[in-house]
């Protein structure tokens, strides 16, 4: 299989079996292993419908801890119907591996709702920019301690004008994470937040 020879583990492999994958897309095929073997920043240039989420998801379900309830990783994506769509992905992935809970945020909701759930435990949160900057402002989550955080479709967020809120929620994450941009184009603010927030990223295209 040649999933298993990219380094995932069994409950993964169970997951992908369900889902009726039989190969690793390009993306994924590039980008899994390297995030696998080690904590590294990626700067990856892929379309949507490349298989890019799980080119992410899958490294990011093996790395979390799931007797951990602290939030450990979080991905920004513009979109609420975006956000949903890797929520469920994640879920799909994750359905083998015990304990791991994967919570979306988004406007156009309760903001109670979803800090409950939070509170719950959320190792991994998805969140669209502005929701997410909503909620750190009210106190309502804390990314302080997160290693993993994922850029979805940056070129697309910062096109919605999402730049301050990307910035500053970036500024409330630690410097030790590890970050993921993935983006069909690399437009000058793309470029920027990775220099900004990014060290020595490998690169990957597809
Ligand atoms: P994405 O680019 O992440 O939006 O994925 C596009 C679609 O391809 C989604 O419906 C995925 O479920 C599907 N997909 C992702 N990876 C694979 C794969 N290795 N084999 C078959 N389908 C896949």
């Amino acid at each position: 299989n040649k999933f298993e020879q990219l380094g995932l583990n069994e409950s993964l492999l169970k997951a992908i079996l369900d889902l009726g994958f039989e190969n690793p897309s390009e993306v994924q095929e590039k980008a899994i292993p390297l995030l696998l073997e080690k904590d590294t920043d990626m700067v990856a240039l892929a379309q949507t419908g490349t298989g890019k989420t799980a080119a992410f998801g899958f490294p990011l379900i093996q790395k979390i801890d799931a007797d951990n309830r602290n939030t450990q990783a979080l991905v920004l994506s513009p979109t609420r119907e975006l956000c949903l769509q890797i929520t469920n992905e994640l879920k799909n992935y994750s359905k083998y591996e015990k304990g791991i809970n994967v919570v979306a945020v988004y406007g156009g909701a309760s903001i109670t709702e979803q800090a409950r759930e939070i509170k719950r435990g959320a190792q991994i949160i998805v969140a669209t920019p502005g929701r997410m900057q909503d909620m750190i402002n009210r106190g309502l989550v804390n990314i302080k301690n997160i290693d993993y955080c994922v850029l979805d479709e940056a070129d697309e967020m910062l096109n919605m004008g999402f730049y301050e809120d990307i910035v500053s929620i970036l500024s409330d994450t630690p410097d030790e994470k590890s970050t993921w941009l993935f983006s069909a184009t690399m437009p000058q603010e793309v470029a920027r937040i990775a220099k900004q927030f990014m060290s020595e990223p490998v690169e990957i295209t597809v």
